[in-house]
């Protein structure tokens, strides 16, 4: 019999219309052979729709569609604990059994552990790092602190809360000034550049802290990288991850970094080049780095890891984590893969396959 795999897609996120793309990835990729899709749309107000529901979410933008909207019937996830195969998902009257979830969300709600947190009390295995390290991998302020206790090199960074700068935005200011420009402020728990800022004058930082505050009630302000190199790893695994060949992002764009324009808008904002041109020891040096932040981090089955290299001083930082990578098709994580020697088909079996020994682990 066939696998029934979930593709759980869309979300409330800012990152809806990306996961739209990679989700469309992901089913392309199913090896048909073994699995069945089901799909599974979220919507931006948090409904969930089944099948050829969801397919509309493509569209959600159509005002015909407000009224779909409207009647979304409530979503319950049958569990069924222990009994591996039998998990039903049920949305109003419909009831669809499912034998394993490729959760393809990014951002809060489907990247941070919520989902993951549902598919554990459900009982059903599902692709990708569990509550844990989906959880301190969406928080780029506690990503940081386990990161920085285990020494792994950082940029300067001050974590600011929503209450504090409300109180005393002197107070925040003045701890930024330790910060050499240009600066990054970001929203804590986000992603697709969402809401990100390069500030290049310390006049310009509360707009920015504003706009991040947008987003979220905590936000990260960073020293900015000079003459920065953006590369990138992918990492598959478990217990024994291994890691990809990095790639690097060349980023030619007004807005002077890799922003939301400059990944999704912009056709030539930014160009991948796989692999990076790294010589032998600065190639083993990455790698290492994206497989120890793998670990620290308690991520499992996928992760794509982002580092910056200084042209400078040829310092290597790690920016982040990402442990629901964008899977469009001009993604890095399925490019790197394939780079790697492993095609989008086998990648997806494979993390699919993980999920499963996961779950078979555990019972
Ligand atoms: P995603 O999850 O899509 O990778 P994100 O929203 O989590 O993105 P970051 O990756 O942290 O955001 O930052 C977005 C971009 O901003 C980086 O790819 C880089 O171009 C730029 N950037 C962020 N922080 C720094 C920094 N400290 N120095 C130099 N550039 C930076
Ligand atoms: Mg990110
Ligand atoms: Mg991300
Ligand atoms: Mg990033």
């Amino acid at each position: 019999r066939k696998l029934r795999v979930a593709v759980l897609f869309g979300g409330r996120s800012a990152e809806h219309e990306i996961s739209l793309l990679s989700a469309r990835n992901v089913v392309e990729a199913l090896d048909r052979d073994r699995f069945d899709p089901v799909l599974v749309g979220i919507d931006k107000a948090g409904r969930w729709l089944l099948q050829e529901e969801a397919l509309l979410l493509g569209a959600s933008r159509d005002p015909r569609l407000a009224r779909l909207n409207q009647s979304a019937p409530d979503v319950a996830l049958l569990a069924h604990p222990g009994t591996a195969g039998e998990a039903a998902l049920t949305v109003g009257g419909a009831s669809q059994a499912i034998d394993v979830v490729f959760p393809v969300l990014h951002g809060p709600m489907g990247e941070d552990g919520a989902v993951q947190g549902l598919l554990e009390l459900a009982g059903v295995p599902y692709v990708g790092s569990g509550v844990l390290g989906s959880a301190v991998g969406m928080d780029k302020d506690v990503m940081k602190r386990l990161l920085a206790q285990d020494e792994l090199p950082l940029v300067p960074y001050e974590t600011v809360r929503r209450l504090a700068w409300e109180r005393d935005p002197s107070e925040v200011l003045a701890r930024c000034e330790r910060l050499v420009l240009p600066l990054f402020v970001k929203p804590a728990n986000l992603g697709s550049s969402v809401g990100v800022t390069k500030v290049k004058t310390y006049e310009a930082l509360a707009d920015a802290i504003s706009l991040a505050f947008a987003y979220d009630s905590k936000i990260v302000i960073e020293q900015g990288v000079e003459g920065v190199r953006e590369i990138e790893c992918a990492v598959l695994g478990d217990e024994e991850p291994i890691v990809s060949i990095p790639g690097e992002i060349v980023v030619d764009h007004p807005d002077g970094f890799y922003s939301y324009a400059a990944k999704y808008i912009d056709e030539r904002g930014a160009t991948t080049r796989v692999p990076a041109d790294l010589n032998e020891a600065e190639t083993r040096a990455v790698q290492l780095l994206a497989l120890r932040t793998f670990r620290v981090l308690e991520a499992s089955g996928l992760a794509r890891i982002d580092l910056f290299l200084s042209k400078k001083t040829g310092e290597v930082y790690v920016n982040e984590i990402n442990t629901l990578p964008g899977f469009t098709s001009i993604s890095m994580y399925p490019k790197l893969w394939e780079a790697s020697g492993v095609p989008p088909r086998e990648l997806v079996s494979r993390l699919i396959d993980l999920a499963l020994a996961r779950a078979e682990r555990r019972r």
